[in-house]
């Protein structure tokens, strides 16, 4: 955490910002371990871009912030304390720049707008991006971890997925086995049959699982080190595959193996992009295809980089994302093929290692 936390002020004093100020989210934990809750009462980490870090705290959350082993000096703020005013007195007197984590609530950036009138205020996303986007080796192992529990998972659909079963009671099994598989928390089951898969972002409803329509099954959760995983997979009960399902599903596995080649160092985000969509072009198949390529992922299911038209940025190794292209016909069906991968040094390392063929079952 040190050497985040040392690499996060160098990046910082690089883009002339003089403090971050970090509240409670996926980079209060990537930088400290800290995770903290999303509370009303005030935690914020105070890290001028050169001296010591100080973890402000709730009184009453002391405990917990040890119990997590943060290592900077932690100050806390009683009931009768405003927080705001040990926050301003811990940043470096001249401070011009401070910059906030991107997802800090309104109602704190504008109390610190108020108190601090002559500060500009950017964005510590801008600044952190650049250290979160390249996972270490034990992160790295962290994700191969949470991609092969949701492999298990996926692997026992079949014990859950049945005609006359609702998307709920399977979404339920499902969430249960993220956990039993060992998780530790259910990020979303999509469980999307027949014209709900066409919905690239359906959860799950009433609808009753039949025989011979598609099923995409999108699943995610976050293990005990706090890394994600995403995974989807389309399956059909039975042995009859409607013959407009079948083809387009022919062409996307060839899209999202050709993407899976194609990915690696020294490659755009958005070419990767651009390989799977001119293949399911060539087919017919470029309108159903209505969603970027994939999202990073990490401490967070979406994160940078964004594979997607317009990203110039170059995969480097370290870099952790998912491909997952999708084809949707409205009210009919969808199908969308999801894998975490890593950028390695010559190509990826898919992390998801079931079938990606249509799973009849
Ligand atoms: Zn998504
Ligand atoms: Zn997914
Ligand atoms: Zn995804």
């Amino acid at each position: 955490m040190d050497s985040r936390i040392a690499k996060a002020q160098q990046y910082a004093r690089e883009a002339g910002i003089d403090a971050l100020l970090i509240t409670p989210g996926a980079d209060l934990r990537y930088l400290t371990g800290y995770e903290a809750k999303p509370l009303e009462r005030l935690t914020c980490l105070v890290l001028p871009s050169e001296g010591e870090a100080v973890m402000v705290v709730p009184e009453l959350e002391r405990a917990s912030a040890l119990h997590y082993g943060v290592s900077s000096e932690i100050r806390s703020w009683t009931e009768t304390e405003d927080p705001f005013d040990l926050v301003t007195s811990l940043l470096p007197a001249d401070a011009q720049t401070l910059a906030l984590d991107d997802q800090m609530w309104a109602s704190r950036v504008l109390t610190l707008r108020d108190r601090l009138p002559d500060v500009r205020l950017a964005l510590a996303g801008d600044v952190l991006r650049e250290l979160r986007i390249i996972k270490s080796a034990e992160e790295i192992d962290f994700l191969r971890v949470a991609g092969a529990t949701i492999d298990r998972v996926h692997d026992r659909m079949h014990e859950w997925l049945k005609p006359g079963r609702s998307e709920l009671d399977v979404g339920a099994d499902i969430a249960r086995a993220i956990l039993d598989e060992g998780h530790t928390s259910v990020d979303f089951v999509i469980v999307g049959s027949g014209p709900n898969g066409a919905s690239p972002h359906h959860d799950v409803s009433d609808r009753i699982i039949e025989a011979g329509k598609p099923v995409v099954i999108d699943i995610g959760g976050t293990t005990r080190d706090g890394y994600c995983s995403d995974s989807t997979r389309n399956y059909i009960v039975g042995d009859q595959v409607p013959e407009a399902y079948e083809r387009a599903y022919e062409a996307l596995l060839a899209a999202q193996k050709a993407q899976c080649v194609f990915a690696g160092p020294g490659v755009s985000a958005e070419a990767v992009d651009r390989v799977g969509r001119q293949i399911l072009d060539e087919h017919g198949y470029a309108d159903l295809f209505i969603h970027r390529t994939g999202h990073g992922i990490g401490q967070e299911t979406h994160e940078h980089p964004y594979i997607v038209e317009g990203n110039t940025q170059v995969l480097r190794e370290g870099m952790a994302f998912s491909i997952e292209p999708g084809v949707y016909f409205e009210g009919q069906f969808g199908a969308r093929i999801e894998d975490i991968v890593v950028c390695t040094e010559d190509g990826i390392e898919r992390l998801n290692h079931t079938s990606r063929a249509l799973r009849h079952l």
